[in-house]
């Protein structure tokens, strides 16, 4: 298969294939139910899952006992907020989001609305970044949760969790970090950040599909959830379903390569970055980049082409996997609830592409990928001139 290349690292990477070695025996001979107490088969998966917990926990400076695996961040942070929102509703039913979450935020929030929850939605500054007064403001006696992510999925825009977590517990609420796209690329300590509930997945930091984690305080303050998937109890009782081993043991892999490479991967990373960017706005004028320019995700650039129509930009660009502005659900397309809530109009979203980079892109590739936007642009923008 010759796709083009691939830029589109913060929808899903490729699994890293030291990643796949390790996962591989866990498939055939060592297919043990973790969950089986009673032989060796069981003890070996079990034992298995729990270096994997051990490496996540030992990742974000939490304890194995307070890591949670689920199927991914989306169930995650379903059972974090639908979760807390259960189990302290006695205490108050007001939650606080930022307008740039994910949508597995805003919906399980939506969710909770249509069950008598009021949800505060905190705008963003041009540069996508919180203003912690917002926060602070925000706040009521019945406020229970608030969910502020990490880095930002379309702009990679970086929010200050440690202001975030000082702010919301010197407040008495839990904070919910959705770290999908920052875990093993920043560093993160949930102790010295004051996180309560964060959010994980593993096909975002060269992990397989399917399985993610969520980290749960367990003391200083003590996190209780309701569980929202009954059965056998596994995982504590919070999540029942019997652990996918090969993938938990995917993720724990993924986890321990992503930690060792961070600092590499940042500088390699932030260095392509800023060779795709300085290299297409020294051609083309009227390109805009979204969100701060330093404190965002290395590989990320979330470019605006003034002066074109923003359908068709993506659609000269098929040799190149990278995402719009726009969001296409079945038939309708939106713009960027992200780009809309950092002031951008509609237009501008829809002619917004977002490049993702990752561990393993080459120079090369961005300076193919680089010459072709050159080329697109200005094609479109002649056409455009022509038509008018
Ligand atoms: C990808 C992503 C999610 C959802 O993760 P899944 O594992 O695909 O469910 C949630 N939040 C952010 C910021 C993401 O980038």
């Amino acid at each position: 298969m010759n796709a083009g290349i691939y830029l589109d690292n913060h929808s899903t990477t490729p699994v890293d294939p030291q990643v796949i070695e390790a996962m591989l025996p866990y498939f055939s001979e060592r297919f043990g139910n973790p969950a089986s107490r009673s032989h060796a088969y069981g003890w070996d998966a079990a034992k298995a899952v729990e270096h994997a917990r051990e490496l996540l926990a030992n990742a974000i400076g939490a304890t194995p006992h307070e890591i949670y695996f689920t199927s991914g961040a989306t169930e995650s942070i379903n059972l974090a907020i639908k979760g807390a929102a259960e189990m302290y509703r006695s205490q108050g039913r007001h939650i606080v989001i930022v307008a740039t979450e994910h949508n597995a935020v805003l919906d399980s929030c939506l969710a909770l609305e249509g069950a008598g929850f009021e949800i505060s939605v905190l705008p963003v500054q041009s540069d996508g970044h919180l203003h912690m007064d917002e926060l602070r403001a925000a706040f009521r006696p019945d406020t229970i949760l608030a969910c502020v992510m990490h880095a930002n999925n379309e702009t990679g825009v970086i929010h200050d969790i440690r202001l975030a977590g000082a702010v919301c517990r010197s407040n008495g609420v839990f904070l919910m970090v959705d770290a999908a796209q920052s875990f093993t690329k920043l560093p993160i300590d949930v102790n010295t950040t004051c996180v309560d509930l964060l959010a994980v997945t593993g096909h975002k930091i060269y992990g397989p599909k399917g399985i993610g984690a969520l980290y749960v305080r367990r003391k200083n303050p003590q996190v209780r959830l309701v569980p929202q998937i009954h059965g056998g109890g596994h995982e504590r009782g919070l999540r029942s379903g019997s652990l996918p081993t090969p993938l938990v043991v995917g993720l724990g892999k993924a986890v321990e390569i992503g930690m060792g490479r961070m600092d590499d991967e940042q500088v390699r990373t932030l260095a392509l970055r800023e060779r795709l960017i300085d290299g297409i706005q020294t051609s083309l004028s009227g390109v805009e980049l979204n969100g701060d320019r330093n404190l965002r995700l290395p590989g990320n650039a979330n470019l605006t082409f003034h002066d074109l129509d923003g359908s068709s930009l993506l659609a000269g660009l098929a040799s190149l996997s990278v995402s719009s502005g726009a969001a296409c659900s079945a038939a309708d397309v939106q713009p960027s609830h992200v780009l809309m809530a950092m002031g951008r109009t509609a237009e501008l979203a829809n002619a917004s592409i977002r490049f993702g980079i990752g561990r393993f892109n080459t120079a090369r590739e961005i300076d193919g990928a680089v010459k072709l936007v050159i080329e697109t642009v200005e094609r479109l923008r002649k056409r455009r001139l022509a038509a008018t």
